[in-house]
């Protein structure tokens, strides 16, 4: 078997990189979303906001200014194949420098400790999620979280007689609590299941999903469609403003757990939702 060499030098310039352009400009299919959006929205100040939302991110692409004053924290999910060996020095640390490269000039929003709260003047240290999977590939998704929509985020562990009905209960809650807070249009990201560690986990993997791509499984593909309707009959709107655009998205994610519990977590991204994903190459 051929063990595949890879430079963390090159993982650094690549995720720096990305995370640079994360900054300036916001995905292409969350900015479709956006024009179908305005095109729906049947509250005309909602559809300003939206028009002024699509605005500011063209202008930021233009510009090559950041589309929010927060910039938010880094969020690294890395696929290693098994078959491949970093050399050069250590990937933590190369993925540290990244954070730190691609931040001098963006706002530093990442403090040392919960509580002291210094800030640590670069953004580091990034948050990193490893997973090891077959073959020679490494594939990084960056997501550069703003915490307006994290600070309303929401996990609890029910018991499994709440069922889906329950799940629905304490999603639309969520969404209802954060209100503008979260600054809508929002994606949703909903975790089902596992341990209470990994289902926060599964709801930050479904806001890196492409937008809109729905789980594979029917029934959670169902969900989706019902919570998504049911977000976009609250009429928070746009920034808060009213209208039917407060999710343009809901992304599902489950996993098996313990006949004692359901799990289910609430991880809202905002209005800047910068998520970006590269492969290692050659
Ligand atoms: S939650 Fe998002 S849109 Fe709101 S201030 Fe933070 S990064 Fe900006």
């Amino acid at each position: 078997m051929m063990i595949r060499q890879i430079s963390v030098n090159r993982v650094q310039d690549a995720v720096r990189d990305l995370l640079i352009e994360l900054a300036y400009r916001l995905p292409a299919d969350y900015l479709a979303a956006m024009h179908v959006a305005r095109e729906e929205e049947p509250s005309s100040l909602g559809g300003d906001i939206l028009t002024m939302l699509l605005d500011n991110a063209a202008y930021a692409e233009a510009e090559r200014i950041p589309t929010c004053q927060d910039t938010g924290m880094a969020i690294l999910f890395l696929e290693v194949g098994q078959d491949v060996h970093f050399c050069d020095g250590d990937l933590n640390q190369a993925l540290h420098a990244a954070v730190e490269e691609a931040y001098r000039d963006l706002r530093k929003s990442v403090v040392d400790d919960p509580l002291l709260r210094r800030n640590t003047g670069d953004n580091t240290p990034p948050i990193i999620h490893y997973e090891i999977v077959p073959g020679d590939q490494v594939h990084i998704t960056a997501l550069m979280k703003g915490f307006g929509a994290e600070l309303m985020s929401r996990l609890r562990m029910m018991p499994p007689s709440e069922g889906v009905e329950g799940v629905k209960r304490f999603v639309l809650e969520t969404v209802k609590l954060a209100g503008p807070n979260a600054c809508p249009p929002l994606i949703v990201g909903v975790g089902l299941g596992g341990s209470f560690d990994t289902v926060a986990l599964l709801a930050k993997k479904a806001l890196i999903r492409p937008l809109g791509e729905p789980n594979p499984q029917p029934h959670l593909a169902q969900l989706e469609r019902e919570l998504l309707e049911s977000i976009n009959d609250l009429d928070i709107g746009p920034q808060g403003f009213g209208g039917m655009t407060t999710a343009l998205a809901v992304h599902v994610e489950a996993y098996a757990t313990h006949i004692a519990a359901l799990p289910v977590a609430v991880n809202l991204n905002c209005s800047a939702p910068r998520v970006g994903k590269l492969r290692i190459e050659d």
